[in-house]
């Protein structure tokens, strides 16, 4: 048989699968949270393609940067390259503009939910195919306000799937103004340092050296450690924007800490960078990374509009998502329809078709089996009852509902197994 591709995975019914991040009962959850979140902060949902220009990525990412050496291009049959998006925040901004939503009064909140795609090296938990959950605030505004707002919202987030011993890492990475004086001071820095450096760090001091305070290689650190700090270069904007912003936190009591070496890791950042890191999947991990990108809009050709916005890895937050916050069992059946005798089949859907209009899930055995062999099938699928519907009981107008845990049963009118149901469910 063909199998799946590599580094991609299914996401199954959790009864198909022991692994935690393919079971799409967890994932139904993390969907419904965030879209209930995203819906009470008044964020919209866009879709946008799976596939766009490749020249999209390659300004608004950078050539030279991972993601840009992970990503899968393909010239099409016009000769056209196109690539498979690796992140959502270039096509969401591109779609802003291609639309005209700067014409707008007030800001454009938005957000997604979908796969993006990455040619990364196969480990543990990293996927080709991964899903990204994210939102983009865009319009004319940088006020800190929006930035504290959307973490205000992740903490509700968090806190409705049961995630806690979570940490809110935040920086300022400067702009514009101050942040070229302070990269040829860090390229300085590093320069000296070269030799003891990592071949990483090497390659990013060449291409983004912001991203070699980043480096996480042991024998790195102790001249990382060395390096200026860009908090130290902030022109008097950018630090007023990120003390507001810190206040605005404090205001909120959540909690942070300021990490002056968190940077993010594509250049189109400034100003706020955070992170929320999450101890549940062992070691701390990064569950949600964010940041402010006022001149990406430009960088892709459009109008200057100012952007803040996180993505967070489905997958990681599926993982992260306690056992007592999720009810595997969501999907299962509340009834299995048995026949005995083929005759009451006909009969049996017409049952079905009005337990189903009374908004009960139903599954009629389509299959003709006898009543035992029916029985162990609404087993295996976890129904929680069993209708069983024979000529004796069409003559009554009363069938019988079993209970699947106890075996108990009883002989009931159709309204009756409508009320029982729903009361079971209240
Ligand atoms: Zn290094
Ligand atoms: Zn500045």
């Amino acid at each position: 048989m063909i199998s799946r591709v590599k580094g991609t995975q299914d996401i199954l019914p959790a009864r198909f699968t022991a692994k935690p991040d393919a079971q799409i009962e967890r994932w139904l959850l993390v969907e419904r949270v965030a879209r209930e979140a995203f819906r009470r902060y008044g964020f919209e949902e866009i879709r946008t393609p799976i596939i766009e220009r490749t020249e999209l990525f390659e300004r608004g990412v950078g050539a030279e940067t991972d993601v840009n050496k992970e990503m899968y291009t393909f010239e099409d049959r016009d000769g056209e390259m196109v690539s498979l998006r690796p992140e959502s925040t270039a096509p969401t901004v591109r779609a802003y503009s291609e639309h005209g939503m700067f014409n707008q009064a007030g800001l454009v909140k938005l957000f997604y939910i979908g796969p993006q795609f990455r040619r990364e090296r196969p480990q543990k938990g990293r996927y080709r195919q991964f899903w990204q959950i994210g939102v983009e605030v865009l319009g004319q505004s940088d006020e800190p306000a929006i930035e504290a707002e959307v973490i205000e919202m992740l903490y509700w987030f968090l806190m409705e799937l049961g995630i806690s011993d979570t940490e809110l890492l935040i920086n300022s990475i400067g702009d514009g103004a101050c942040r070229p004086a302070y990269i040829s001071a860090l390229r300085e820095a590093i320069r000296e340092r070269l030799p003891n450096l990592c071949g990483s760090c090497r390659q990013r001091y060449e291409t983004n050296p912001l991203r070699v305070l980043d480096c996480k290689v042991e024998s790195c650190q102790v001249h990382l450690a060395e390096l200026p700090l860009i908090s130290d270069s902030l022109c008097d904007a950018c630090g007023n924007h990120f003390s507001e912003f810190r206040r605005l936190l404090d205001q909120r009591g959540i909690a942070y800490k300021i990490e002056p070496r968190l940077v993010r890791g594509l250049d189109y950042y400034m100003r706020t960078a955070f992170e929320i890191t999450g101890s549940s999947l062992g070691a701390q991990n990064t569950l949600i990374g964010g940041g402010r990108y006022d001149g990406l809009s430009e960088i892709l050709g459009g109008q200057p509009v100012k952007g803040f916005g996180f993505a967070s890895g489905i997958e990681r937050l599926v993982m992260s998502v306690p056992e007592s916050t999720i009810n595997l069992g969501v999907n299962r059946p509340e009834l299995f329809v048995a026949c005995v005798g083929a005759d009451s089949r006909d009969y049996a859907f017409g049952v079905a078709r009005r337990l189903r209009a009374a908004g009960i899930s139903v599954i009629v055995d389509l299959e003709g089996r006898k009543l035992k062999k029916a029985l162990a099938v609404a087993n295996s699928l976890d129904a929680q009852y069993s209708l069983i519907i024979g000529e004796d009981e069409i003559k009554s107008g009363s069938y019988v509902l079993r209970d699947m845990k106890t075996g108990e049963q009883t002989s009931l009118r159709e309204s009756e197994i409508i009320d029982t149901l729903k009361y079971r469910r209240l």
